[in-house]
């Protein structure tokens, strides 16, 4: 399922398949019923950081169901916290990121997420969404990188 949901994902920019969670506290199955039956949903955005927040029970079914992409803020919504009128903030922040992803490719996101961080911290920063932006990337497919070998000359090992 891992390497399915993989896939799927290459099929579209990263923008086009986030799944939004906002801070609503949903049962586990409600989650179960969104994320873990349907193979397409690979990535998700959360409208607050797990730790601490009602989108927790959203990673806890997504993780073991094999979802490899997850992108939040390192930040509570605290306005949702009771009592709130109107809608939860933190869906600004699903909005804007999946915005700001909507020319990006599964392969790139990395290093999109890096720059939307980069331009965050910048004075007349117009992508607040990359704040603290914190991005949980699980390819299925990658090896661990290759040793550097140290190029010294007395480390020559050729036979
Ligand atoms: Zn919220």
């Amino acid at each position: 399922m891992w390497q399915v949901r993989w896939d799927n994902l290459a099929a579209a920019p990263i923008g086009d398949l986030l799944t939004p969670i906002v801070c609503e506290e949903w049962p586990h199955e409600a989650y179960d019923g969104l994320i873990e039956g349907d193979p397409m949903r690979g990535a998700l955005a959360l409208a607050a950081s797990p730790f601490g927040s009602a989108t927790r029970a959203a990673l806890d079914v997504a993780l073991p169901a094999g979802v490899p992409v997850v992108l939040w803020q390192r930040r509570q919504c605290l306005k949702c916290k009771a009592p709130r009128t109107g809608p939860c903030p933190g869906a600004d922040f699903v909005r804007d990121i999946a915005a700001m992803l909507q020319q990006t490719p599964l392969q790139e996101l990395p290093e999109r997420v890096r720059a939307l961080r980069n331009d965050a911290l910048a004075p007349d920063s117009t992508t607040p969404c990359g704040k603290d932006l914190v991005l949980l990337w699980d390819d299925p497919y990658s090896q661990p990188p290759p040793m550097k070998r140290p190029q010294a000359p007395d480390t020559d090992s050729r036979e």
